[in-house]
């Protein structure tokens, strides 16, 4: 490239030599011809001659120009849900131009003239050369300028710098003023020349760096919109949750432009990325802080607004409070709206106890209640969440539900009860005995009973007490008695009737000027059928009219023996009105109870007997329970029944709070769930849990009890139960209208007895059949035979709600065949009686030829046309026959319903009398079943 002559040099210049002499000319170079020899400092002058005729320096510079450029593009691209989306890709490019002294060396080369051919083509390359050079200055006049305005901002950045580090020094000055108030000036210099000399360092650093880096930024920017192009179109297919925070993309836009530029000055670039990449970061916090401080301001406005409007709503306050946990709540919303419930069913093995609850079973099938209850519905039933159901349905429904049902070991909670005999060795002590005082009305069993409870329990207590429970104890000289104060046969047989023995002895009240009558006997026949040692108190001994030897040997009679005729029972003497013989009574009852050697654990668990329950307003179920064993505390867990609950509050017989009762001891007590039934027992428990799970067993269970209840003492039922041995004898009950027929009908039956079998009468009497008949029949499992008597309305519903077979007869034989048949188990197909109603005779008219009509009402059910009825005379049978006719008003009709009048007429038949009741009936046969 090196020309050492004019000529060539005008050669590479291509342009003439002469023109190049000129130029040298000019330029101060003396060269006289073509072959001169040019030297490389000849050219710096021409090229600085021509520089300068062009108007640029020679000495300019060498800067470079930076060349910014923005592109944006978009790119529109379906993600996965189908929708399009545009993304906007910004493109920043950065060309860096430099000047290089090459190319100015080969430019002012090109400008030497080429060998000249002629004067018109040399006068060509003459203009081409200076349109060149023009060219070439008008490049470099734009150079510089950009370089001008790049150095302009350059300066003000570094102004701007120098203002800052300007601000720190002043503070630093500042403080070391503070420090040393001397020292002031040269801290001052020193700061400067440092701040220069930085300044300086900072330049040419800036400098060297935008060549170094001039290069690579190129290609990392190329590289860089390639990788985030890349990237976007990545995430695009991606689902929406990874396109929400395309974090990665702003990072390489950042790095594309290069650091230390003098675009954009080096430090604001970080801070711009920092800016960039925060808000993904700093979004989620300012949602945080925004909800938060929602719930804030809404706390706030509800507090305000419970304030303005505090009254009905109220609790404004409370509601904002609450706020707080229902914002985390909702977070977990959140998580759950991104729980997926598994697809499969998932088959359980599920072991079904004896018993169980809905609830359980829901939780042991990991279903809802609902569900449960749901299917069981579907099954027909409708049961409640805390029902307990029985294993074969639990496990019908089990099936039902997909899972696999295993019969579990027998879980039944009462066999849970026997746990009593954990408490077996603590030792039993004497107990005081619990006395029931019964007999015939108006023979004084109230009288007795007042006057030794104003006598013993009320000693020292002017006026008496008022008695608040139907028990209560008194305290003799020779130990304690506790008595049931229900006078009567039906709260002893109640009781018995549950298989509750509640009486330890029986006091049998006869008045001595009266003698045994109907109930005596009952009360024989009760204190017989329970076992329970009687002590007889002949009453009213005070009376001119008392016959002690009558009664005895009507006593005796009743197979009631005296000590001093060989017998077991005492008879002792008393008056309830003069108190005579009181404490001898007494005395005789220690002396049976001693026999009886009765004794019950004290430091145990309480268990005792229901004696009444009742609802009431105020306290809920209050229930008096007699303690037969251990002691009830206050606050212990009782199961009574099919109830259960905590002793809440414990009162004794004077309505006194006590904390604690020991055996033979009546309380009240509060706190049960329900009213539980008398003679139910009673028993603490030391779960609640356990306690509720029995009452709820036993309550499911009840109909199942009455059920078999009402098949026990059914006379077709009772050769089933000796085959099953459950029975071995065959009580009975005869009740007839005369004394003749119970006479013969008691002989005969007693004549069906045989080494296997033997016929019981329980008890036998003339009369109608009353309540106390049918209780006596519950405790003894006995059927009532009714010969041409009824019972009453009382009996009847007793006998219906607990199965009681009570059976009518008006031929003796019959009567006979069927305890026979019954014995034998060949009972012949069952002839049903069904009862259809009760009518009551309210007037009769007699008409001639007619007969006698009866103007009557009807009771109960209804009365049908042709159906049969039995006149009842003080519920004795006088008459069985058909109705003859039914009218109402005159007109003939069907049947006349409950709660209307009617007129009647019965078949051959006129003896009808006010007061009569007819039992209409109609006769069903059945087939006996086994
Ligand atoms: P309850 O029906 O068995 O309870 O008999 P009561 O206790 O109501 O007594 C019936 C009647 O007999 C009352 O008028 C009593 O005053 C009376 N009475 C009870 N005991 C005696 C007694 O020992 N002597 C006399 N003279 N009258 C008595």
């Amino acid at each position: 490239m090196a020309s050492n002559n004019v000529a060539q040099f005008a050669t590479e210049l291509k342009m003439p030599a002469d023109l190049l002499l000129t130029q040298l000319r000019a330029a101060g170079v003396e060269k006289s011809s073509a072959s001169d020899i040019l030297s490389k400092e000849d050219k710096d002058k021409l090229l600085g001659h021509l520089r300068r005729s062009h108007g640029v320096a020679p000495d300019a510079e060498k800067k470079k120009i930076t060349l910014m450029r923005k592109e944006t593009t978009e790119i529109k691209q379906a993600d996965s849900s189908g929708k399009s989306r545009t993304i906007q890709v910004e493109v920043r490019k950065k060309r860096t131009f430099v000047k290089r002294d090459e190319p100015t060396e080969e430019v002012a080369a090109e400008e030497a003239p080429a060998p000249v051919v002629d004067e018109a083509e040399q006068a060509r390359r003459v203009e081409e050369a200076q349109r060149q050079a023009e060219l070439i200055a008008r490049q470099e006049a734009e150079l510089r300028e950009k370089q001008e305005r790049l150095a302009q901002m350059e300066e003000e950045r570094l102004a701007q710098e120098r203002a800052a580090r300007e601000a720190e020094v002043a503070a630093a000055r500042e403080a070391a003023a503070l420090q040393a108030a001397q020292k002031d000036k040269p801290v001052q210099i020193d700061a400067a020349a440092v701040e220069q000399e930085q300044e300086r360092k900072r330049a040419a650093e800036v400098v060297a760096k935008a060549a170094a880096e001039r290069a690579a930024a190129a290609d990392r920017a190329r590289r860089a919109v390639a990788e985030e192009v890349a990237q976007i179109k990545a995430m695009m297919s991606q689902p929406r949750r990874v396109v929400k925070a395309p974090e990665p993309a702003p990072a390489p836009v950042a790095k594309a432009a290069p650091e230390g530029t003098l675009h954009k000055p080096a430090d604001k670039k970080p801070a711009e990325k920092k800016d960039e990449k925060k808000p993904a970061v700093a979004d989620k916090k300012s949602i945080k802080s925004a909800n938060v401080s929602s719930t804030w301001q809404d706390d706030a406005r509800k507090r305000a607004g419970g304030l303005k409007t505090r009254g009905p709503t109220g609790g404004g306050g409370r509601d904002g409070w609450r706020s707080g946990p229902r914002g985390r709540r909702s977070h977990g919303d959140d998580r759950d709206t991104n729980f997926q419930a598994p697809v499969e069913a998932v088959i359980k093995d599920v072991h079904v106890p004896e018993t169980i609850t809905v609830a359980e079973l829901a939780h042991k099938m990991a279903v809802k209640a609902s569900e449960v209850i749901k299917h069981l519905m579907k099954l027909g039933q409708m049961v409640t969440i805390n029902q307990v159901l029985d294993q074969e349905t639990a496990m019908i429904l089990v099936e039902e539900m997909g899972h696999r049902a295993h019969a579990a070991k027998l879980d039944d909670p009462e066999a849970m009860l026997v746990e009593g005999d954990e408490h077996a060795d603590v030792e039993a002590l004497p107990r005081a005995p619990v006395v029931t005082v019964m007999g015939h009305v108006d023979h004084g069993k109230t009288s007795l009973l007042d006057y030794i409870r104003r006598t013993k329990v009320a000693t020292g207590e002017a006026g008496g007490i008022t008695q608040h429970i139907g028990a209560y104890h008194v305290e003799t000289p020779r130990g304690m008695i506790t008595f049931l104060d229900t006078p009567g046969h039906e709260a002893f047989t109640a009781m018995r009737a549950r298989g509750a023995k509640a009486t330890d002895i029986v006091i049998l009240v006869v008045a001595a000027d009266d003698g045994v009558m109907p109930q005596t006997r009952e009360a024989i026949a009760h204190a017989k059928a329970a076992g329970v040692p009687m002590v007889v108190a002949i009453n009213k001994i005070d009376k001119p009219g008392a016959n002690m030897d009558r009664v005895k040997t009507e006593l005796v009679a009743e197979q009631v023996l005296p000590e001093e005729y060989g017998g077991d029972t005492p008879f002792v003497p008393v008056s309830a009105k003069t108190g005579e013989g009181i404490d001898s009574l007494l005395e005789n009852v220690l002396l049976q109870a001693e026999v009886l050697e009765l004794t019950a654990p004290v430091e145990a668990p309480a268990r005792g007997l229901v004696i009444e329950a009742k609802l009431d307003k105020g306290r809920g179920p209050v229930a008096t329970v007699l303690i037969t064993s251990g002691t009830l505390k206050r606050g212990d867990i009782v199961l009574a029944g099919s109830s259960y609950g905590r002793v809440r509050a414990m009162l004794d017989e004077t309505g006194k709070p006590v904390t604690e009762a020991g055996p033979s001891i009546p309380v009240e007590i509060q706190g049960l769930t329900d009213v539980p039934a008398a003679g139910e027992d009673v028993m603490v428990m030391t779960d609640e849990r356990k306690a509720r799970e029995i009452a709820l067993f036993r309550q499911g269970k009840f109909r199942d009890v009455k059920l078999a209840k009402q098949q026990a003492a059914k006379l077709e039922n009772m050769f089933e139960q000796m085959a099953e041995g459950e029975v071995k004898n065959m009580p009975l009950i005869i009740k007839t209208d005369v004394q003749g027929s119970q006479e013969a009908l008691v002989s005969s039956m007693n004549k069906l007895s045989t080494g296997e079998v033997r016929v019981q009468i329980v008890h036998a009497a003339v009369g109608g059949i009353s309540e106390s008949d049918v209780n006596l029949a519950l405790a003894s499992k006995a059927v009532i035979i009714g010969f041409n008597t009824r019972a009453d309305a009382s009996a009847r519903k007793l006998a219906e709600s607990n199965g009681i077979d009570i059976r009518y007869y008006n031929i003796i034989y019959d009567a006979i065949d069927d305890v026979k048949a019954a014995m034998s188990g060949m009972l012949a197909p069952e002839k049903r009686e069904q009862s259809l109603g009760l009518v009551e005779i309210r007037q009769v008219f007699l008409v001639s030829k007619v007969g006698a009509i009866a103007g009557c009402y009807v009771l109960e059910g209804l009365v049908r046309r042709g159906a049969m009825v039995r006149l009842l005379r003080d519920n004795v049978v006088l008459w069985t026959g058909e109705l003859d006719s039914l009218k109402r008003f005159k007109d003939d009709v069907k049947e006349v319903k409950a709660g209307f009048e009617c007129g009647l007429s019965l078949k051959n038949f006129n003896d009808i009398k006010e007061g009569d009741q007819l039992e209409v009936f109609e006769v069903q046969e059945v087939a006996r079943t086994l």
